[in-house]
């Protein structure tokens, strides 16, 4: 049961770790919910960037908008600077970062994390996934046009993210296995001679299928 896991108290970071959709930021929404550490989503702060026109955001708009990954020193700053704000001190729960070994590195410099979910999603259900994908502007909350269809009052007003086409979702799926994926074996070693919990589960199910199978492996702990 989902509401009676008592995962308040688990300390440090959690890890959210998967390929671009495979449902990361709509499990992040329930896990904040069972642990109260905030959602830290470097695309998010990104987009929020982009869409603010600083400095941050020109530096990373044509990383993003070719499904490249941004360099690491832009991310780690930017992660730095997150940690030090007040609500991030009982850990916080990173949704699209690290996505280096690089930037795993320098994480483990300066937050203990304690626990990564891994989501596995093949690479053929993900083009599909994406592409369908659509956000409320208004709240953040993702829908998608098949699996999560949103409310007809508010269809009008639902946008899809620029990247969320299918050229570019192959290079991010491109960056994942190259930059990304190896750090799941980092994580898988580094657990073996530290506390760092490894999860994994298969993100084909439904949304709630899913948020079932991690409590389940929580539970295991
Ligand atoms: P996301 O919303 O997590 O899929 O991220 C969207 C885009 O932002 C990615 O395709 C990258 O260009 C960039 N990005 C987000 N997080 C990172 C990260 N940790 N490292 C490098 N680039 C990132």
């Amino acid at each position: 049961m989902t509401e009676s896991l008592p995962r308040n108290g688990m300390k440090g970071s959690i890890v959210l770790f998967g390929p671009p959709g495979a449902g990361k930021g709509t499990q992040a929404a329930r896990i904040v919910d069972l642990t109260s550490k905030p959602q830290v989503s470097t695309g998010d702060m990104l987009r929020a960037a982009l869409s603010e026109g600083s400095k941050l955001g020109i530096e990373a708009k044509s990383f993003m908008e070719a499904g490249e990954l941004v360099p690491d020193e832009v991310i780690i700053g930017l992660i730095s600077e997150r940690l030090k704000m007040d609500d991030a001190k009982n850990g916080v729960l990173f949704d699209g970062f690290p996505r280096t070994i690089a930037q795993a590195e320098e994480l483990a410099k300066i937050e203990e994390v304690s626990l990564v979910i891994s989501i596995e999603v093949p690479d053929d259900s993900i083009v599909r996934r994406i592409v369908g994908r659509r956000m409320d502007p208004e709240t953040g909350e993702i829908f998608h046009i098949d699996f999560k269809p949103a409310p007809e009052s508010i269809s009008d007003r639902l946008i899809q993210r620029k990247d969320d086409n299918e050229e570019t979702v192959r290079s991010r799926l491109n960056a994942y296995h190259q930059q990304t994926k190896p750090l799941s074996d980092w994580y898988s070693k580094l657990s073996e001679k530290t506390n760092l919990r490894v999860i994994s589960v298969d993100g084909r199910g439904s949304i709630d299928e899913v948020a079932e199978s991690i409590n389940l492996e929580l539970e295991v702990f």
